[in-house]
Formats: C-alpha cells, structure tokens, sequence
C-alpha cells in the first residue's frame, strides 16, 4: 500500500490563521431533513453497489427515523443538567437520562421493517420486538457505552437507529434552551475528538462550504448528527499535526502513474492516518462531490476502511450503522459460532 500523501494541503498554522470567523464552531442537525437526506443518498447509493442490499435496508431504516423524528413528543432539556460538571458533554451518550419513548421507537421500527426483511433480520427484530424494558436499556447501555459484544451485533444497527433518533431529537430540545453554541465551548476544549454535545465519536469527518469561505472541516457525531469543527491536518484523535498523510482507494490499488496519483489526490473521499497515534479517519471532500452524506457515505465506502485496517491503523470513527464488538467473544460465543 502506498503511503504517499495525495493532497496538497494547507498547514495546520495556515488554516488556523484563517480562523474561524465566518464558520460556526458546531453545527446543529437539522430535524426535518437529517434522516430523509441519508435516506435519499443510501438510496442512490445502492444502485449496483456490493452492498446494495444492505445499504437498501439502511435506507427503509433512515426513512422510519424521520417518521419518528417528525412524531417524537415535544421535551425540554434544561441548558445543565443535575450532576453534570460544565466540562463534559451536557447530553452524555453514557450518564443522560433516556426517555422511555426511545424503546417505543424502536418497537415501531422493529414491527414496521419485520415484513419487509429477509428471514434471518425478521428473526432478530421479532426478538427485539418482545424483548423486556430492561433488557432493551441493557443493550442500549452496552452499545452506548462501547461494550458491545459479538452477539448483539446482528440487533445494534436496529437499536442504534432508535437511539439515533433519541438523541437527535435531544440535541434539538437542548438548542432551543441554550440559543447557540457557546455552552459547548467548554467541553469542546476538554476533549476535540468527541462530540462536545453527546461524548460519542465521530462517523466520520466532513468538508463544509461558509459563505465564501470553503473547505472547513467538520466532525460529523454518530449519534446525535452534531458537527464540531476540527481544522484539517490534524489527527482528530490526538490532535497532533506531524504524521498526517491521506489515502484514498485509488492510492492504494492503482497509484502507478502520475495520473493515477493525480486521481487520488481528488478523491472524494480519503482516509486521514496519523503516524503518531496510528488511528484515521475519513474525509468527506464535498467541494468534490456535492452529494456526499456523512453517514451514508461512510458506510458504502467500506472498502477503503477495509484496506487501511488491513495496514494496521486503528479507526477512530464509528458507524453506528455497521458496528464492530468492542467487546471480544467469549469463548462459549467462539464454540457456538
Ligand atoms: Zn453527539
Ligand atoms: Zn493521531
């Protein structure tokens, strides 16, 4: 694999003199149109992609948290919380209460998609559909607090979505309490590499166009569709700048000519790898292709994970869309297989 950097980019230095002034430092989801947005470009990215099938099903799933997000109860969420110290995310993702109705949506989703899947997703959502209260809170608790064990990893994409839509819907609730984005300063400068509102990691990173200003670079949150800023050549897990290099599928399958290497340097998506932590992280380049959605994108862009785990870098991102066990199987689980 190639380890050439294929984008000439700008220094940290130059970015961050060009400031921030015309950009927001966080980006709020925008309620009636996050879901239907990834559901249009899953839709459009399935068309004789290898995983359409899925990307499909991901799609009638972004379609039902609209729905929800569209029908959820009116709440208000108070701009601090009961025990929550200023320096961490006000809507943790592990300590902020979650509404019961969070269980609710994902009862509804289990029943709307059940008649629509193949045997084997209709067997795991009929499951969740009559599973207990607390056996629900259970797996929400595991995968929000990334323990997610090799099991449950057929249920989370299901699980996720409704929490998805839980926290969405919070962060909106919370914004109409806090008017703009100056509560999240704080816990932004405790921890850039998660999300300042939630905690949660990032799915992927995103370029967002400002006025006239371009390229700014934003941290899209796996869970409640937030975006903080993040300048680019910058690790977004360590938050150094040396060691900082792009690879893009091009690169690394067919970099053999110049144009090739010309190729990847535009590409619109890149994986961003630091040498000094060995993590990475997508780039979403929308100057590149103005149809790029973060989490739909991240997801039909595997491959490119693929080749850079097999390099041994360690993803920063998460998808709650296609989750990993954070926890290793037992052995009992590696018998049963
Ligand atoms: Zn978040
Ligand atoms: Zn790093």
């Amino acid at each position: 694999m190639s380890n050439r950097p294929t984008i000439p980019i700008k220094s940290a230095e130059e970015i961050a003199r060009g400031g921030l002034a015309d950009a927001p430092f966080f980006r709020w989801p925008e309620p009636s149109t996050v879901f239907a947005e990834r559901q249009m470009r899953l839709t459009q990215l399935s068309n004789g992609h290898p995983m359409g099938e899925y990307l499909t099903l991901m799609a009638d799933l972004a379609r039902l948290q609209q729905k929800l997000l569209d029908e959820a109860p009116a709440i208000t969420i108070p701009k601090t919380l009961d025990g929550v110290d200023a320096a961490a995310p006000p809507l943790a993702a592990v300590t902020l209460p979650r509404a019961s109705w969070w269980r609710d949506a994902l009862r509804h989703i289990a029943d709307a998609m059940s008649a629509s899947t193949q045997e084997a997703t209709r067997s795991v959502l009929m499951s969740l559909r009559h599973e207990s209260d607390d056996e629900l809170e259970r797996r929400a608790d595991d995968l929000l607090g990334e323990r997610l064990g090799t099991r449950d990893l057929a249920a989370a994409p299901f699980v996720a979505a409704a929490l998805e839509v839980c926290w969405t819907h919070a962060l909106t609730a919370w914004r109409a309490t806090v008017e703009d984005e100056g509560a999240l300063r704080a816990t932004a400068a405790a921890d850039l590499s998660r999300c300042p509102a939630c905690g949660s990691r990032p799915t992927t990173s995103i370029t967002r166009s400002v006025g006239t200003s371009g390229g700014h670079r934003y941290l899209h949150c796996s869970l409640c569709n937030g975006e903080w800023h993040r300048p680019r050549a910058t690790c977004t897990c360590c938050g150094l700048t040396e060691g900082v290099s792009y690879q893009s599928l091009d690169a690394i399958t067919n970099a053999d000519t110049d144009a090739d290497a010309e190729r990847a340097a535009r590409a619109p998506i890149q994986a961003e790898t630091c040498d000094r932590c060995n993590h990475y992280l997508k780039i979403l380049h929308t100057d590149r292709d103005a149809m790029l959605e973060a989490g739909a994108d991240d997801l039909a862009s595997i491959t490119l994970d693929l080749l850079v785990l097999e390099s041994g870098r360690i993803r920063h991102g998460r998808n709650l869309k296609l989750l990993y066990a954070d926890e290793p199987a037992s052995a009992d689980e590696v018998a049963n297989a």
